[in-house]
């Protein structure tokens, strides 16, 4: 961290911020051969129904495989695919893959015809003109309806470009795709976003699930947000469920739908494959609640 020294300003470089920007550097110029070189693939984390425990979609969650440093954190290379502008090719990339594999399990797996797919979108993806008539595109050839897609957006991005972001999402929402918004909580003025922007969907962000098993001041924001959803008949998501607990205490407070380690880490497509064909192998829906004291 750079460290402000008094009035001076004086900024004190360490050496290992100097090795952080090198890789930084370097990733940046890998990041830019890494769609040609076929280095990304698609995760999908199961989506569940909080009162059956059912599989009712996946939320796509992109992956780097670089060929020396291995697989890198989407935290890590998404903020470079963000400065660089690469992020608008790897999103449409990721939203394609995310349609057509989604296309796939509706074909051939006909129990499967009312699996959604959440895919993430990100603000600089939003200011682009024709992202919508793109996204269409990409619907109609992969052959999903529109009803099937969720987008995800964060306040955070929202907020780089309020008024663009508000244009375009009424335009992807009047293409009948949902849209949710992430990490709900995070941000400077939910509650505003919440009002104004077209949204369907909140996920409460992992740190306030985290945190409601011992802070009852966390546990009384996210009740509020659970009915505050409700009563706008959002649909109301719960992501980074780790524990029994915290599953039985958000379910309690009514919300629609969970997502955490506790069901189900990112999964390949195979294995995805095998749990919506064999939907009673789903290991969670078997497993004795075990609830901590
Ligand atoms: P996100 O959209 O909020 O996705 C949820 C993240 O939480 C994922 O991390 C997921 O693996 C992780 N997670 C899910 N359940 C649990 C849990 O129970 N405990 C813990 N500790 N973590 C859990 P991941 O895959 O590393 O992605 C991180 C972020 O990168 C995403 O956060 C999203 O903001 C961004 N991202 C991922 N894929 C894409 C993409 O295709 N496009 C864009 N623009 N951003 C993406
Ligand atoms: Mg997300
Ligand atoms: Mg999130
Ligand atoms: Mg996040």
């Amino acid at each position: 961290q750079a460290k402000s020294m008094g009035p001076g300003k004086i900024r004190v470089f360490s050496k290992s911020m100097h090795r952080q920007n090198m890789i930084t550097m370097s990733l940046e110029q890998d990041l830019r051969q890494a769609l040609t070189r076929d280095e990304f693939f698609l995760e999908y984390q199961p989506v569940v129904n909080f009162v059956t425990m059912d599989v009712e979609g996946f939320e796509a969650l992109l992956r780097w495989r670089h060929p020396t440093r291995g697989l890198i954190s989407p935290n890590q290379f998404i903020p470079i695919a963000e400065d660089t502008g690469l992020i608008r090719e790897i999103g449409l990339w990721a939203m394609e893959q995310a349609c057509s594999t989604l296309a796939t399990w509706h074909r051939e797996i006909p129990s499967s015809r009312r699996m959604t797919m959440a895919v993430n979108l990100s603000a600089k993806q939003l200011n682009v003109l024709g992202l919508s008539k793109k996204i269409r595109q990409i619907m109609d050839a992969s052959g999903i309806t529109p009803s099937v897609l969720n987008i995800e957006i964060t306040e955070t991005a929202i907020m780089e470009a309020p008024k663009s972001a508000l244009a375009a999402l009424k335009q992807i929402k009047a293409l009948g795709v949902g849209v949710a918004l992430d990490d709900f909580g995070t941000g400077y003025s939910s509650l505003s976003y919440l009002h104004n922007f077209p949204t369907d969907t909140i996920k409460i962000d992992r740190s306030f699930v985290a945190a409601i098993q011992n802070d009852e001041e966390s546990l009384e924001i996210v009740r509020a947000i659970v009915i505050l959803g409700n009563s706008l008949s959002l649909k109301v998501i719960a992501e980074g469920i780790e524990t029994w607990k915290q599953y039985e205490t958000l379910k309690n407070m009514g919300c629609d739908q969970a997502q955490g380690f506790l069901f189900s880490h990112p999964l390949g497509e195979t294995i995805c494959r095998e749990l919506l064909e064999h939907p009673e192998t789903i290991p969670w829906k078997h497993a004795i609640p075990h609830l901590d004291p």
